[in-house]
């Protein structure tokens, strides 16, 4: 898969399970007996009448809590955003020579020299579940 390949897929990926998410932000509530309830703040999901989310809270880790709900499915759409952008970049700056994909920036091949989209497709490789991968 492409590096600009590897960046859609991720958009996707989060533009689909936001979809079936409900909306955000969230946020944490300890509740009786040991459960924890993610809360979301959006009106149109109810607001802070029914839990987006119930989690038996033993054992549940604080730090794991707050985590859920800081990246709540409201982080979906700007992500996707920036991982489309940087999609266009990868291919407005790439050039195919000797049977490769190189990055006119920095004149490197994508799976070898170029450092230039490392961090974002750091990003999307999280999110698809992939370890490395970049080719024609
Ligand atoms: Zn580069």
């Amino acid at each position: 898969m492409s590096p600009a390949a590897e960046l859609r897929a991720a958009a996707r990926t989060l533009r689909a399970l936001a979809a079936d998410a409900t909306r955000g932000p969230w946020s944490t509530l300890p509740g009786a007996a040991n459960v924890w309830h993610f809360l979301s703040s959006d009106s149109d999901a109810g607001g802070d009448a029914a839990p987006v989310l119930v989690v038996p809270g033993v054992g549940v880790r604080l730090g794991n809590a707050a985590w859920i709900a800081r990246i709540h499915p409201g982080l979906a759409e700007p992500l996707a955003d920036w991982l489309e952008a940087e999609a266009k970049k990868v291919e407005a700056g790439t050039y195919t020579d000797l049977g490769g994909p190189f990055h006119a920036a920095c004149h490197g091949r994508f799976d070898e020299d170029c450092s230039c989209f490392d961090e974002v497709l750091a990003v999307a490789r999280v999110i698809n579940g992939t370890e490395e991968e970049t080719s024609a």
